[in-house]
């Protein structure tokens, strides 16, 4: 019997070792040897189909260089791969739960043997270093693992509580909803796009998964171990296109039973907005879960181990670049300590290295042009909201390589409600805040619209208390980074409008795709 209480998260691979790092670099010669050039068809009704147009994933640290290429499904391969889910749920709804299950654990034994395979594919593919592409794979694993083990709670007629009553059998029974779509970014490409996708599928629904635009190649490498693992012809449709065509399509039609989404703010709203429309010939008010971005913010008092808290500030805010949601992108400290940390801070991040994602540079290129264009924005904003402590350019070439280079990028003394201490930027570039103290720090901190991940480092005890129940996020941490949570041990989803706080990798994530009916019988 598979139990959630069985489910262990997967070490993370330790790159200070030399074997490992030769190891990574195989992998990337592996890769280079048999999936750059390669081109991902779009998967409908268990068929590979391919399009006229296509896709293209450029290496970001390098962008001379094609990775590879995915088809772009049109308006007529979203309405067939609706069509053929449907037919698809019909059986697929009928399979235990637990066997549903075992695929995704056999997908996660793949996934498992072509872990750093995965990984090397993600540093050309979206430039993430050897540590932060290892995290995303595991994750990844995790996400099959705990999802296939916590299905099990919700397989039996009886399985959520009722009271009894005389002369009655009465129970409950959790059914899937249907056919969805799941919508997935580009900054995890591997472990949100698979766990978007697992988290319904072992329920008993059927999915359409259209992954980002950048990042369609790894979202092509997962869906084929989860059709190697046995997954049925049509349970799940693999439909790389334009978000705002094919996703567009998708979320508004009537035979979308649900949505899961994974992204920006402004899309998120949008989507909800034109889900909640009930269009001609749709049976029932759409279901819709939302993870969006984040302002996110590490708050040091006088209190703090600052040594410490300068770590957590430069692993939480640099980290793939700030690409995270749940990227430092504010530091708040308390007058008493800020000249002490900020120039700390400063200097720790001066000696990150940056550079390709090859190199396994600290800091490497953001993901594409509007990415790049957008920073290079916030950068001339910053100099006029703050003072440039460090970096402030986005030269857009490095060691010889053209790329979407940015500077690893601190911005002291900006205002609590600034542009740049309010907007997500979603780079690796920093607003320091300066506080009075610390209630004036947790003000701050909860003075923006988001509510996802944020931190303290403090020693006084009253304080983190004060902050368990007051400081406006979803996933709190205290003296250490805010950023790499983990399955099953920290669920993760943002308050207010950093989403609907759905707790992906938590107890409760899979009844988001599951209607309850609760039955009778009289004796
Ligand atoms: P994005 O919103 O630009 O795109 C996300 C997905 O939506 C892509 O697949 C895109 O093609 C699709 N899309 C775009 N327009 C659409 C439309 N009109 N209808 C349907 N689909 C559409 O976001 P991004 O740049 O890929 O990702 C970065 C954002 O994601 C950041 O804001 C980040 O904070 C957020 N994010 C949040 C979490 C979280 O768990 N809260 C995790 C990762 C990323």
């Amino acid at each position: 019997m598979l139990k959630v209480q069985d489910y262990r998260p997967q070490p993370f691979i330790d790159f200070t070792q030399p074997e490992n790092v030769a190891a990574y670099q195989a992998a990337l010669q592996k890769v280079r040897a048999e999936l750059v050039g390669k081109h991902y068809p779009l998967i409908i009704n268990g068929e590979r189909v391919d399009t006229e147009e296509k896709l293209t994933s450029v290496n970001p640290c390098n962008t001379c260089e094609v990775i590879g290429t995915t088809a772009k499904a049109t308006i007529e391969d979203a309405q067939r791969a609706l069509e053929g889910a449907w037919e698809a749920f019909e059986t697929w709804k009928t399979w235990d739960m637990d066997a549903r299950a075992r695929i995704l654990l056999k997908a996660a034994a793949i996934l498992k043997r072509r872990r750093l395979e995965a990984c090397a594919l993600m540093t050309l593919e979206v430039g993430k270093s050897y540590a932060e592409a290892d995290v995303e794979v595991a994750e990844a694993i995790d996400f099959l693992e705990y999802y296939a083990r916590s299905a099990m709670k919700y397989a039996d007629f009886g399985a959520a509580e009722t009271t009894w009553f005389e002369g009655e059998e009465n129970g409950m029974l959790y059914l899937p909803l249907g056919v969805g779509v799941s919508i997935s970014p580009w900054n995890f490409p591997c472990a949100i796009f698979l766990g978007m996708l697992a988290a319904p599928l072992v329920v008993g629904n059927c999915v359409i998964a259209k992954p980002a635009e950048d990042s369609g190649m790894i979202a092509g490498f997962v869906v084929d171990i989860l059709l190697e693992a046995g997954l049925p012809a049509g349970v799940l449709q693999f439909l790389p296109g334009i978000g705002s065509e094919v996703g567009e399509y998708l979320t508004t039609h009537p035979r979308t039973r649900f949505i899961t989404f994974t992204g920006s703010r402004a899309v998120g709203l949008h989507i909800n907005e034109v889900a909640a429309k009930t269009l001609k010939g749709q049976k029932w008010i759409k279901k819709v879960v939302l993870e969006l971005g984040g302002k996110d913010a590490l708050i040091v008092d006088e209190t703090a181990d600052l040594e410490n808290a300068v770590t957590a500030a430069t692993q939480s805010a640099f980290g793939f670049n700030g690409q995270k949601c749940s990227a430092m992108s504010r530091l708040i400290v308390v007058d008493e300590v800020y000249d002490a940390v900020v120039n700390a801070f400063v200097e720790r991040a001066r000696a990150l290295k940056v550079g390709t994602g090859e190199e396994n540079a600290n800091v490497t290129a953001v993901v594409n042009e509007e990415s790049f264009e957008k920073i290079s924005q916030y950068l001339a904003l910053g100099k006029n909201e703050g003072e440039v402590l460090l970096g402030g350019e986005a030269p857009g070439e490095w060691g010889g390589k053209k790329g979407y280079y940015v500077q690893p990028t601190i911005i002291g003394d900006v205002k609590p409600e600034a542009r740049i201490a309010q907007e997500e930027i979603f780079g690796p570039v920093v607003a320091v805040l300066r506080a009075r103290d610390w209630q004036d720090a947790l003000a701050i901190a909860n003075s923006t619209e988001y509510g996802l991940t944020g931190g303290v480092c403090s020693n006084d005890r009253e304080r983190l208390e004060q902050a368990r129940n007051e400081f406006e996020v979803g996933n709190l941490y205290f003296n250490r980074k805010i950023t790499g949570a983990i399955v099953g041990v920290q669920p993760f989803g943002g308050y207010n409008m950093s989403g609907t706080d759905s707790k992906a990798g938590g107890p409760d994530y899979l009844a988001n795709f599951l209607q309850l009916k609760a039955v009778t019988e009289r004796w």
